[in-house]
């Protein structure tokens, strides 16, 4: 039997050790509750942890990660996630963050069957549909896995625009929406600049009239 899981336990220990060394009042002070600014979303890969490639610490980010970073709009726990943030926590900004190197995204350029995970990197071949014209000019396999790992991160943050929560959110504050991207092989966070912080981008069908709403939220 493995018994590596008990390295997590022995960990856990010298943490809890360590912080109350630093700071007695540290997990006391925790427990009060979490006021994060910001709302992570990333991919599940192991080597790309919000807290630690961003030097920050316990309580400063909300954490939803899937695989390849997707923001798949009848994806319910997303939601729940992206809704407890923006209109509970008030975050005052929602990160999507791809990393180049990705499996999921590498998955998704091939032909190969994978299985079920096949019906959600199939939002990914949609991406590679979409722009398959500039990405099929990319000869080289890693340049363009990195071009296609880009392009996700921008159609994710055009997908958070489209949710209601989101356009809800603008009406009342601001909210930034960006797309960063985190290169495994040097540490460093590359940000699109694709920020988002109204909806005057988004196609006019997903643009969600909530002055309308709320005029017929009254009337009823
Ligand atoms: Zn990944």
């Amino acid at each position: 039997m493995d018994n590596s899981y008990q390295e997590l336990i022995k960990g856990n220990k010298l943490y809890a050790e360590h912080k109350l060394f630093q700071d007695p009042e540290y997990f006391n002070k925790l427990s009060a509750g979490q006021s994060p600014n910001y709302l992570w979303i990333g991919c599940s890969d192991s080597r790309v942890p919000a807290n630690e490639i961003t030097n920050t610490h316990s309580g400063e980010i909300f954490v939803h990660r899937n695989i390849a970073n997707l923001v798949v709009h009848t994806d319910t726990n997303m939601l729940s996630v992206l809704e407890y943030a923006v209109d509970f926590l008030k975050v005052k900004h929602v990160i999507v963050c791809g990393h180049y190197g990705c499996g999921g995204i590498n998955a998704a350029m091939s032909n190969s069957f994978h299985g079920f995970v096949d019906n959600w990197l199939r939002n990914i071949k949609d991406v590679y549909h979409k722009n398959e014209d500039e990405l099929i000019s990319i000869l080289d396999q890693t340049e363009r896995s990195n071009r296609l790992t880009e392009l996700n991160v921008v159609e994710q943050v055009r997908n958070l625009a489209k949710t209601s929560i989101v356009q809800k959110a603008w009406t009342e504050r601001d909210l930034h929406l960006h797309g960063w991207v985190y290169g495994l092989n040097n540490g460093i966070i590359k940000d699109l600049a694709v920020i988002h912080n109204g909806g005057e981008h988004i196609d006019s069908i997903y643009r969600f009239d909530l002055s309308q709403k709320q005029e017929t939220a009254n009337c009823v």
